[in-house]
């Protein structure tokens, strides 16, 4: 297996839920952030990480995730605001050199990348997919 990472995953909803079971289940040291205890239901039997209960947006909450340790932050929330927010706070107050957010808004991504954020759009993402199979269909 490759090194392991300690990895910081915000938001354990549906998506960052996900991340952390795979991650943790493939030999990563993972710290799951939330502000909603009951959000870490979704965390499976076998998730042998950390949950911090929180408002990501603090740079308390970040500190007691031990945010300067970290290899990687995804911010997964479904507030683009609090994931700019968080990312900015990763990389400007704890240098976290791998910093990882979800965007819904395409035309903000311009921004995180100024940043040294790397972002995944999940409007582009499903827009690109509908349309490459649309237009599949009809390539005749
Ligand atoms: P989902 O969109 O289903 O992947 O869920 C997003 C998750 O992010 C939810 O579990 C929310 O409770 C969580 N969340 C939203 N804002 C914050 C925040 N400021 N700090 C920590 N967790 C948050």
């Amino acid at each position: 297996m490759a090194s392991s990472l300690f990895i910081i995953i915000v938001g354990c909803g549906r998506l960052g839920s996900f991340l952390a079971n795979r991650l943790s289940s493939a030999g990563h040291s993972v710290v799951v952030v939330d502000h909603r205890p009951e959000a870490f239901d979704k965390l499976s039997s076998e998730f042998s990480g950390f949950r911090v209960e929180g408002d990501a947006a603090e740079l308390a909450v970040l500190k007691q995730a031990k945010a300067e340790k970290a290899d990687l932050l995804i911010a997964t929330t479904r507030d683009d605001n609090v994931n700019l927010m968080v990312a900015q706070a990763a990389k400007v107050e704890f240098n976290v050199s791998r910093v990882l957010a979800r965007v819904f808004e395409p035309r903000r991504e311009a921004v995180y990348r100024r940043l040294g954020v790397e972002t995944v759009c999940p409007t582009t993402v499903a827009a690109d997919l509908f349309l490459k199979s649309v237009l599949a269909e009809n390539a005749l």
